[in-house]
């Protein structure tokens, strides 16, 4: 249970409370008890340092590590009480958000391969100096990966379902399937946020 609420995720705001990133439960605890960070209490907005929180005594049904004596509410949103980083504008290109703005869909056949299988790729090769971005790379199944091998699309006579894009996606959305229901009241309207 323990190590459930540990892989929890926290999101985490500037000063001026605009979300920045989404970081682990064990380091917005660490930025707590360093004084880096605040807890917001996200029912009535109320600010917590690290001595407040771990004297409240959490509701029953609230996500909680247990020490010996006492129960510690695992924070959902905290905000940096020093630091003044803006929310990054862009999504950062990797296999994963790759394979994310896909929704984990080849992009030739369809199939969703799963997760540890999606491949990337590259609709220009690389031999033929075909770039690792946005708009030359695309999800696929390790068989069409494999059938359409160092050729372009056309040569090997395959069709793109869908032409890639560069994503404008809010990542709160696409990235944190398991975001929780309070961040969506500070992530309104908000920037895109980092993939940190
Ligand atoms: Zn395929």
């Amino acid at each position: 249970m323990t190590t459930d609420v540990l892989a929890r995720q926290t999101l985490v705001l500037n000063r001026h409370w605009q979300p920045i990133h989404v970081t682990s439960v064990v380091r917005a605890l660490t930025m707590l008890w360093n004084e880096a960070a605040q807890v917001v209490e996200p029912d009535e907005y109320r600010l917590y340092g690290w001595h407040e929180w771990s004297e409240l005594t959490p509701p029953l049904d609230a996500p909680c590590i247990r020490t010996a004596h006492r129960r510690l509410r695992v924070p959902e949103v905290v905000c940096l009480t020093h630091y003044d980083r803006v929310p990054s504008k862009a999504v950062a290109f990797s296999r994963r958000n790759v394979a994310k703005r896909d929704h984990h869909t080849c992009q030739y056949c369809g199939v969703q391969p799963g997760w540890d299988r999606i491949t990337i790729d590259h609709i220009i090769p690389r031999s033929r100096g075909g770039t690792s971005s946005w708009l030359n790379c695309v999800a696929a199944c390790p068989e069409c990966n494999a059938i359409k091998a160092d050729r372009t699309p056309e040569q090997a006579g395959m069709h793109l379902r869908r032409r890639p894009t560069r994503p404008d996606w809010k990542p709160f959305h696409a990235i944190h399937d398991g975001a929780i229901a309070s961040w969506s009241r500070f992530v309104n309207d908000a920037p895109s946020l980092a993939l940190a």
